[in-house]
C-alpha cells in the first residue's frame, strides 16, 4: 500500500510514548484493526516501532470489563453513578473537600483531563488531583517554570535532525521513544558529521548510535553541567548579547565553579572531550528523560541543563535547545490543561490569585481551593492515614506503579471508598475498588492528546464502544451533574469541551501565558472532527514555531533566569546491607504494567518475563548463575527476578523494568523496591536509585 490514505482508513494517533506517532486504522471486520504508520503525521511520517504496529493485537474484548460494578456485582450506570456522587457529596460535607481526590493518568486524553480539574479544582473546591504524570515529567515542568516562567518546551523534534551535537541525558531513546530514535539515526546517517553524546549510567540500546558514552556515577549530571558552564565560561563560548535577557547568570556560574572538577564515574579525559564537543558545536540540541527526572534532583538536573543552553543562547533556534521528551501519550495534553496538582488549565498558576480568580470567573465555579493540591505520593500517603475517605482512579494502576508500591497497594486497600475507571477488572488496583467503572479505551474513544514537541493531534473512533462502556469524560461529567452541577458539566461531545478550553487558553494568554489554542476556538463538530495535527501555540493570526530565540520569556520580568544548583547524590545510600543501586526503566515491547501490551503475543517475545541485569563480577561474588531467579530486597520490598548477567551495567549497580506485577516468582513488582523518596521542587519519585541486597533465590 502507498502512502496515501485509503478512503476507509481513520486517522489517530498511537496510545502509547510521548513521540505521538500518527496511525492510519481501519477496522478488519472481525473486532480488531488494521495499522500503519500515517505518513502524513508531523512526529512520525509513516513509521513505527514494535509497540504502534502491534496496537491492533490489543484489542480484544476477553479481559475488558463491560458493565459498572458495585461490589463485585454488576449495575446500571445510574445506580454506580448515583453512589459515587453521593459517597463523594457525603465526603466533603462531613470532612471538606480535601477529604476527597482523584488520580488519574497520562493516557487520559486532554477533554477527560479538562473535566476531571474542572470537577475537582473548580466545583469540588479541592486541588487534590495528582496524575501518573508527576512519575514521569513532573521535574522537567518544574525546571523549565523556574528558568522560562512557564513549563514551555523550546524546541520541536526537527530540532533533533537539524543539530550537529545531539546529547542525550538519561534517556534510552532507542526503546522508550524509539520513532524519534529512528528519526535521529536517520538524521546521523544522512549526515555522519553529526554526533551523538550519551550520558547514562547504564550501557543502554541508545548507545549503538553515540560517538561517546559518558557512564556517570547515579545522581551526577548536576556536577556534569556544572562542569559544563564552567567550561562555556571559560572557553569564551558565552553568548553575550543573548545574556542581557538572563538573570541569574553570576550565582549559576558561581555553584558551578563551587563544584568538584571530578565528575563522580567520569574519567578527566572523557569530561574535556564532552566539554570540548559541546563548546565547538553551535548546533547543540540537549534530550533529556527520565533519567533526569526521576531524581531527587530531578529540578535542578533540568536547571542545570538548561542554564548551559541560556549561558550560550542556543535555544528556541533551529537545531538547537534543551528537549525534554514525556513518557505519556498525553503526559503533556495533561501538563497544558492543569492536570497536575499545582497548576491550573492553561499554564496556569493555582497559587496566583489572579489566575484563579479568572479560571474561577470563567467556569462560573462556586470555589477555587487556595492552594496546591497533594502530590502523587503525599496523596497516598494521605490516603493511607485516613484523611483521604473517597479516591477515585482514572486510567492508571498505581498498585503497581507508584513507589512503595506494596504501602500504596495497602493503602488502597483500607480506604473507605475506592472508585476505579479503567479498561479491565484485571488490574492490582481495579481489584480493590469499591466501584468499577468501564472506560471506553484506545480506538474506541474521541479526544485529542500533545505530543513531546508542542503537537496537538486527534486520537478518532474506529471501533464501537463495547457493552456498556463510556468515555470517561463522559463519565466524570455525569458524576458532575448528579452533583449538582448541571450547567457547568453540560457537554454532549469532546468537541464542546475542548472549544472551551481553546476559548479559557485566549484569557489565559491575555495575561502572558505561553499556551494559546484560541486559534481552535469555533471549529464545531465538523471542524474538529478533521483537525489536522497542529503545533501550539495556535491564534487566529497564526502561531510560532519555536519559543525564546528572540528573548522574551513569560517570567514577570520578561528574561529568563539560571538557577544556581549544586549536585547531590541520590538521597538513599547504599550500606554494608543494600549495598547495590538499583536503577528501573522501561523495556523496547511492553508498555506501563502491560495491561495492554502483554495482549499482543509478538510484543511477549523480546524479553518475556521480569529480570535483573546485574554485572558479571558482581554475580560472581554472590554465587549468581546465568538465567537464575534472584532475590532482591530494598527497605520497602522483596522482588524475585530472573538473572542476566551483563556489563551493560557497573558494578554496584542493577537495573530492572517496571512492567511486572504478579504473586508467584518471578515476580516484577519493582517498584514495591522503590522508596517514596521525592524530590522537594517537583515532587517526583526518585524511581532510579533504589538500594538494595540481592541473594540467590
Ligand atoms: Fe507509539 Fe511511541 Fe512507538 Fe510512536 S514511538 S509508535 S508513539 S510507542
Amino acid at each position: 500500500m502507498d502512502g496515501t490514505p485509503h478512503r476507509d482508513e481513520i486517522r489517530t494517533t498511537c496510545a502509547y510514548c510521548g513521540v505521538g506517532c500518527g496511525v492510519l486504522v481501519r477496522p478488519d471486520g472481525n473486532g480488531g484493526l488494521s495499522v500503519r504508520g500515517d505518513p502524513d503525521h508531523p512526529a512520525n511520517h509513516g513509521r513505527l516501532c514494535s509497540k504502534g504496529f502491534a496496537l491492533g493485537e490489543t484489542l480484544s474484548l476477553d479481559d475488558r470489563l463491560l458493565s459498572p460494578r458495585v461490589n463485585g456485582t454488576d449495575t446500571d450506570w445510574d445506580t454506580a453513578l448515583s453512589l459515587v456522587a453521593d459517597r463523594f457529596s457525603q465526603s466533603i460535607a462531613r470532612h471538606g473537600p480535601d477529604s476527597v481526590a482523584l488520580y488519574v493518568s497520562g493516557q487520559l486524553l486532554t477533554e477527560d483531563y479538562y473535566v476531571a480539574n474542572k470537577l475537582m479544582k473548580g466545583f469540588i473546591g479541592s486541588a487534590n488531583i495528582d496524575t501518573n504524570s508527576r512519575l514521569c515529567m513532573a521535574s522537567t515542568v518544574a525546571g523549565q517554570k523556574r528558568a522560562f516562567g512557564t513549563d514551555t518546551v523550546p524546541g520541536t523534534y526537527e530540532d533533533l535532525e537539524l543539530a550537529d551535537l545531539v546529547v542525550l541525558v538519561g534517556s534510552n531513546l532507542a526503546w522508550c521513544h524509539p520513532v524519534l530514535y529512528q528519526r535521529l539515526a536517520a538524521a546521523k546517517a544522512a549526515r555522519p558529521a553529526m554526533k551523538v553524546v550519551v550520558i547514562d549510567p547504564r550501557r543502554t540500546a541508545t548507545c549503538d548510535l553515540a560517538d561517546m558514552h559518558l557512564a556517570l556515577a547515579p545522581g551526577s549530571d548536576v556536577a556534569l553541567f556544572n562542569r559544563l558552564l564552567s567550561a562555556i565560561n571559560d572557553g569564551g563560548a558565552l553568548d553575550t548579547a543573548f545574556l542581557r535577557h538572563v538573570d541569574g547568570f553570576d550565582a549559576a556560574l558561581r555553584a558551578a565553579r563551587a563544584q568538584d572538577r571530578n565528575v563522580a564515574g567520569l574519567p578527566a579525559d572523557q569530561l574535556d572531550a564532552f566539554c570540548h564537543l559541546w563548546l565547538r558545536t553551535e548546533k547543540v540540541v540537549t534530550v533529556f528523560s527520565q533519567g533526569v527526572n526521576q531524581s531527587s534532583s530531578g529540578t535542578d538536573k533540568v536547571n542545570a541543563i538548561i542554564n548551559c543552553h541560556l549561558a550560550t543562547g542556543r535555544i528556541g533556534k533551529p537545531g538547537m535547545g534543551p528537549f525534554s521528551v514525556t513518557g505519556q501519550p498525553n503526559a503533556m495534553g495533561g501538563r497544558e490543561v492543569g492536570g497536575l496538582a499545582n497548576a491550573l488549565a492553561c499554564h496556569l498558576d493555582i497559587e496566583d490569585p489572579a489566575h484563579r480568580d479568572l479560571v474561577r470567573t470563567f467556569w462560573d465555579a462556586p470555589t477555587m481551593p487556595q492552594a496546591a493540591g497533594l502530590k502523587a505520593v503525599d496523596l497516598f500517603e494521605r490516603v493511607r492515614t485516613g484523611q483521604i475517605k473517597a479516591l477515585w482512579i482514572v486510567c492508571t494502576n498505581p498498585a503497581v506503579s507508584m513507589p512503595d508500591a506494596d504501602a500504596v497497594r495497602d493503602a488502597i486497600a483500607g480506604c473507605d471508598f475506592v472508585v476505579v475507571s479503567d479498561l479491565t477488572a484485571k488490574t492490582d488496583t481495579a481489584r480493590l475498588a469499591h466501584v468499577l467503572l468501564p472506560a471506553t479505551g484506545w480506538g474506541e474513544k474521541n479526544g485529542t492528546v500533545t505530543n513531546s514537541d508542542r503537537t496537538i493531534s486527534r486520537q478518532r473512533a474506529a471501533l464501537p464502544a463495547p457493552g456498556a462502556t463510556r468515555p470517561d469524560w463522559a463519565i466524570m461529567a455525569e458524576v458532575g451533574r448528579k452533583m449538582g452541577w448541571h450547567k457547568a458539566f453540560d457537554f454532549a461531545s469532546p468537541a464542546q469541551i475542548f472549544d472551551e478550553y481553546a476559548a479559557l487558553s485566549g484569557l489565559a494568554a491575555a495575561t502572558g501565558r505561553d499556551f494559546d489554542i484560541s486559534g481552535l476556538t469555533g471549529l464545531g463538530e465538523a471542524g474538529y472532527a478533521a483537525l489536522q495535527p497542529t503545533r501550539w501555540p495556535v491564534t487566529k493570526d497564526g502561531g510560532t514555531e519555536r519559543f525564546f530565540a528572540d528573548g522574551r520569556f513569560f517570567t514577570p520580568e520578561g528574561r529568563a533566569r539560571m538557577i544556581p544548583v549544586t549536585a547531590r547524590p541520590p538521597e538513599a545510600r547504599t550500606s554494608p546491607r543494600f549495598p547495590f543501586v538499583l536503577n528501573t526503566g522501561r523495556i523496547r515491547d511492553q508498555w506501563h504494567t502491560m495491561t495492554r501490551t502483554a495482549k499482543a503475543p509478538r510484543l511477549n517475545q523480546h524479553l518475556g518475563e521480569p529480570f535483573l541485569e546485574i554485572h558479571p563480577q558482581d554475580a560472581a561474588a554472590l554465587g549468581i548463575a546465568p538465567a537464575t531467579l534472584v532475590t532482591a530486597t530494598s527497605p520497602t520490598g522483596r522482588c524475585v527476578l530472573r538473572s542476566l548477567i551483563t556489563d551493560r551495567v557497573q558494578r554496584g549497580q542493577v537495573f530492572a523494568p517496571m512492567h511486572w506485577t504478579g504473586e508467584t516468582a518471578p515476580t516484577g513488582r519493582i517498584d514495591a523496591l522503590v522508596p517514596g523518596i521525592v524530590d522537594p521542587v517537583s515532587g517526583q519519585p526518585e524511581s532510579k536509585a533504589a538500594v538494595v541486597a540481592l541473594a540467590p533465590f
